[in-house]
């Protein structure tokens, strides 16, 4: 029997396991809090109010909207059945398995805006670092939102697994190169082709053996493909919407990279403070509370602060929207979620015209500016260069793509080929082609 006294020393976890009989006992009330409060203060119990985590901000979901973390959880089935880990949650190995793949570990030398040679600066974003920092904040949201933090921390942790080197403008390079040939390339296919295929890492089973949920999650990352158009996707439910540790990612992404590239532009001299100052107000409204608390700061702290203020206000606004459209659809289970409608994790209005705004002027001022183009263009030179010389002829590829060749033909093999290159790789086969063509 809990007594008052004992509360005092039982970690978070325990009180919220009390939520099933809360729940049972309170059915009237809606939320977790309310009723984990009420059940508390029955047994006088009032220490519990403290350790409850997100007091401040009542947005814990129903624990059925979760994704259960354990080997009996459907989208915990994996393509090759494994034994259950004695104390690892099937998640937690995913996040470990996706951490020691290579093609994790290249993410390192991949563009994520800027390439070393045009800021010569270690401290520009890598889409490794990026990868980080949307695993952070997708972890920060689905512990507060009471959600599976390990899937949400796999999925941020793999959904970038497949871009190719110079950032978008390789992405869009090889997508025109393939085209041709009547194919297309895609990152989240690519990524799905990583995981399953090209990571050979394990005697017991083809690539990462990853659960359904991470690879359900990696398909629906940023878009949603019909059954008709990928008849190959069958088994991975087109016609549910994802689980919300899912849905969270895709804006995880976005908070990350809008608030990074910002600073990042800003450090390598592209933007101009005063200049996105005018034109983001909710940047000016950021900077402004930043001098007001610290009048004295350095201008570039002061821009920093601001900075994390968005990053803050853009991770609270989607949760309280998020809460806000859960209860607003009656969703209870995560099968409400998978049927419902729309997808539910989104911005409120302001919210998304912060969201807009923060977008619309880092396309026109960064991603399309001058500087950047000038790359790009580069970019785009030496993949489909290299892309016309290896599917010319594909015995001039390392002996196991032209394996790979033979069976799925030359175009999507030399694509593979290219998309698992780091920049500093493809800069190097640049230097030994161009080489080739001058003796
Ligand atoms: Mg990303």
């Amino acid at each position: 029997m809990l007594t008052p006294a004992s509360m005092h020393t039982i970690p978070t976890r325990l009180i919220v396991s009390l939520h099933p009989r809360a729940k049972t006992i309170y059915p009237q009330l809606s939320s977790r809090r309310a009723r984990l409060t009420r059940l508390c203060r029955f047994h006088r119990l009032h220490v519990v109010r403290r350790s409850l985590p997100s007091m401040q901000l009542d947005i814990q979901l129903d624990p059925e909207i979760a994704v259960h973390d354990s080997d009996n959880e459907p989208l915990a089935r994996r393509e090759t059945t494994e034994a259950p880990h004695p104390y690892r949650t099937p998640f937690v190995r995913d996040c470990g398995r996706i951490l020691h793949a290579r093609a994790f570990r290249r993410l390192a030398g991949k563009t994520q805006v800027f390439t070393r040679s045009q800021t010569e600066s270690d401290h520009s974003r890598s889409r490794l670092t990026h990868t980080l920092e949307v695993t952070q904040i997708a972890r920060t949201m689905a512990t507060a939102l009471g959600l599976n933090a390990h899937l949400a921390e796999a999925l941020a942790l793999v959904h970038d697994i497949g871009h190719p080197p110079f950032g978008h403008a390789g992405e869009r390079a090889l997508d025109a190169a393939l085209t041709p040939h009547g194919l297309r390339f895609d990152h989240n296919l690519h990524a799905l082709r990583i995981v399953t295929v090209f990571e050979q890492r394990h005697a017991g089973f083809h690539g990462l053996n990853l659960t359904l949920a991470v690879r359900e999650g990696i398909i629906k990352h940023s878009r949603d493909y019909s059954l008709a158009d990928h008849p190959e996707l069958a088994d991975y439910l087109l016609d549910q919407l994802p689980p919300i540790e899912a849905q969270l990612i895709d804006l995880a992404d976005e908070i990350a990279y809008l608030t990074a590239d910002l600073e990042d532009g800003l450090e390598a001299g592209i933007l101009q403070l005063n200049h996105a100052r005018r034109e983001l107000p909710c940047l000016d409204r950021a900077f402004c509370e930043a001098e007001r608390k610290h009048p004295s700061a350095a201008e570039r702290l002061l821009r920093n602060d601001a900075l994390k203020t968005i990053l803050n206000r853009l991770v609270t606004d989607l949760m309280l929207e998020l809460s806000r459209r859960v209860a607003a659809n009656r969703i209870r289970s995560l099968a409400d979620v998978r049927a419902a409608r729309t997808r539910l994790a989104a911005f409120s209005n302001s919210g998304e015209s912060d969201r807009q705004a923060l977008r619309t002027f880092l396309y026109r001022e960064l991603y399309e500016s001058p500087e950047l183009e000038t790359e790009h263009s580069r970019g785009v030179e030496i993949i489909s260069t290299l892309f016309a010389y290896w599917v010319d002829d594909p015995s001039r590829l390392p002996a196991d793509h032209v394996a790979r060749a033979s069976h799925e033909g030359a175009p999507r093999a030399v694509a593979d080929y290219i998309a698992g290159m780091t920049d500093s790789y493809i800069e190097q086969a640049w230097i030994r082609f161009r080489q080739a063509k001058s003796t």
